[in-house]
């Protein structure tokens, strides 16, 4: 038996009446950039998110940048952000020319520390930008009060839980901007690129929309430089299909995730922890294990998929190492050499679960 980490096949297959449909739909129509489906969509969406904006852009790194641009961040402003995220989250705000301030993690939730964030915060800080890691909410109340107090704006990476709520409010809903990514494996997931920027804020909205279309509010008039990031209506036609899908996709993710950490715990395995402050929905499941090697030889021998995010904190990559020359940030450090992510999906069923689960017990107790 052969365990991917995500098989986008099955949830295809279950859907394929009403996304070939939905596709055929656009194809007729000829409408293929934005467009009456891509509205559609945004509405749908922001009611989903309990938000007043959506803006569809090209991917989710474009959500961060544009995000980034609208808010007004550029050279000389500094992003507090974690280090224990995708590249992109970082890649954005280098993008605009400010500079990302990595802040250490929470050990337990991998998320940005809401405390040790304070000490950060220098005069050119603008933005606080969390992610929420592996689909559970980073701690939004402290981080808004915190934001608030010192008059940042806070940009939320929700490029992993899309659908996951803190405190009954989505994420993506708490800060000024939310920015999500529907790369094909996320929680919602298009057939390509595609991304969102949400938002509560009239103003950022529309400049939104005039820096997602070439910085034209108007057909060739161009009061300022934007970019070409627009949603394309073949995505916006899969993602409304999705859509109406995805609390119970969420819900079988969670549902599965249990069923691991159940057996995992009793192997001793550190499992994922819930905060119990919001909803996790599980983009990842993702283990803290001492003896990651072997485990991960053990499981690939035994052809079950798993993967190490993030293997290199952000303030250790070359492209920041010099800037980062010095910062030591050891809970972040300690969990990239532990961390493993396990095969997670909607559709991963009971038997497959006990297959990967009985593969890491034989190699805890050292047996093939
Ligand atoms: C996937 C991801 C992104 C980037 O999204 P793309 O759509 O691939 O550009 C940004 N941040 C995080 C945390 C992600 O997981």
């Amino acid at each position: 038996m052969q365990i991917p980490m995500v098989d986008l096949r099955i949830q295809y297959q279950q859907l394929k009446t009403e996304i070939d449909q939905a596709l055929a739909a656009v194809l007729d129509s000829t409408q293929f950039i934005l467009g009456s489906e891509v509205t559609a969509f945004e509405q749908e969406i922001a009611m989903f998110l309990g938000v007043r904006h959506a803006v569809g852009v090209a991917s989710g790194t474009d959500a961060l940048h544009l995000a980034l641009l609208a808010a007004g961040v550029g050279p000389g402003d500094e992003v507090i952000t974690s280090p224990f995220t995708f590249i992109a989250t970082a890649e954005a705000i280098a993008y605009v020319g400010a500079t990302p301030v990595f802040v250490d993690i929470d050990p337990q939730t991998f998320n940005i520390d809401p405390v040790k964030i304070a000490q950060a915060i220098t005069s050119r800080t603008k933005v606080v930008l969390p992610v929420h890691l592996f689909g559970q909410p980073a701690d939004l109340l402290p981080l808004q009060e915190l934001c608030k107090k010192n008059g940042l704006l806070l940009v939320e990476d929700c490029a992993q839980s899309c659908g996951a709520d803190y405190a009954g409010t989505m994420t993506g809903a708490w800060g000024d901007l939310g920015c999500f990514s529907f790369f094909p494996s996320k929680n919602l997931g298009c057939f390509g690129d595609g991304g969102l920027v949400t938002t509560n804020d009239d103003k950022l909205a529309e400049q939104l929309r005039v820096l997602r279309n070439h910085g034209s509010r108007e057909r060739y008039h161009h009061a300022i430089i934007g970019v070409n990031s627009r949603l394309d209506s073949l995505q916006a036609a899969v993602l409304r299909v999705k859509l109406k899908q995805l609390e119970r996709f969420n819900r079988q993710r969670r549902t599965n995730a249990h069923r691991y950490s159940q057996q995992l715990a009793a192997l001793g395995i550190i499992t994922p922890f819930e905060d119990g402050k919001g909803t996790h929905v599980y983009h990842q499941y993702t283990i803290l294990v001492e003896d990651r090697e072997l485990l991960q030889q053990a499981l690939t021998a035994a052809g079950v998929s798993s993967a190490i995010y993030y293997p290199i904190p952000l303030h250790r990559q070359e492209v920041f190492a010099d800037a980062c020359a010095g910062l030591s940030l050891p809970v972040t450090e300690d969990v990239a050499c532990r961390c493993l992510s396990l095969p997670i999906y909607p559709e991963l069923n009971e038997e497959q679960i006990e297959r990967v689960v009985e593969v890491i017990r034989k190699a805890a107790n050292g047996q093939r």
